[in-house]
């Protein structure tokens, strides 16, 4: 059996990060992504307990008073947070484990869990994150300045990453991402012969 690993992903709103883990999702066995507990509203299309729980305020209190989640943070405008016991169950079963968090979390995560792996997924450019968020056309006009905003400041923290893969290219960004999580679960598996 390999040993479980945990990834944390973070990178703009609108960076790709989405595309790049449904894809490494079906391509790598053992991978598994965390569902994070949020206080936004879906939007369109997203399920309960698929994309993320949909939560009440009163709700996620609870569960940060409970001592339940790994990390939270307030994002835009709204709290996300992941749920620990499903994460340490999977790194436990030996399966590669995906966060999809952003910045404040991540460094959370690595506080809490050092040998976490922090990605970071950037965008090629300011101008090309501003297109894909308005193609995707699921955001408000508001939403859209609020994540551009949002992702300056992101960007400027990408240094506390341990990698960084430039998504210009979906492929070409995945087949890099998946050649460094196999560079971890492979040497776990040579360490055991
Ligand atoms: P969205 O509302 O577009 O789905 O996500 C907004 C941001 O929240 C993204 O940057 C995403 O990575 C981040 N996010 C999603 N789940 C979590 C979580 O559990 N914890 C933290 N810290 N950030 C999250």
């Amino acid at each position: 059996m390999r040993t479980g690993n945990l990834f944390v992903l973070s990178g703009p709103s609108g960076a790709g990060k989405g595309t790049l883990i449904g894809l490494l999702l079906k391509r790598l066995e053992g991978a598994w992504l965390s569902v994070s507990a949020t206080t936004r509203a879906p939007r369109e299309g997203e399920v309960d307990g698929v994309s993320y729980l949909f939560v009440s305020d009163d709700r996620f209190d609870e569960m940060v008073a409970q001592d339940r989640l790994l990390e939270w943070a307030q994002v835009h405008d709204h709290r996300y947070g992941t749920p620990r016991d499903l994460v340490e169950r999977h790194i436990a079963a030996g399966d590669q484990v995906f966060l999809e968090i952003d910045v404040q979390g991540a460094l959370q995560v690595r506080s809490k869990f050092p040998a976490a792996h922090l990605v970071f997924i950037a965008p090629p450019s300011m101008e090309e994150l501003e297109r894909r968020l308005r193609g995707r056309g699921t955001d408000s006009e508001e939403s859209i300045r609020l994540r551009l905003a949002n992702a300056e400041g992101e960007i400027r923290l990408k240094e506390e990453y341990d990698e960084c893969f430039v998504n210009d290219d979906v492929d070409a960004c995945l087949a890099s991402l998946i050649a460094y999580v196999e560079r971890f679960s492979e040497k776990k598996e040579e360490d055991r012969l």
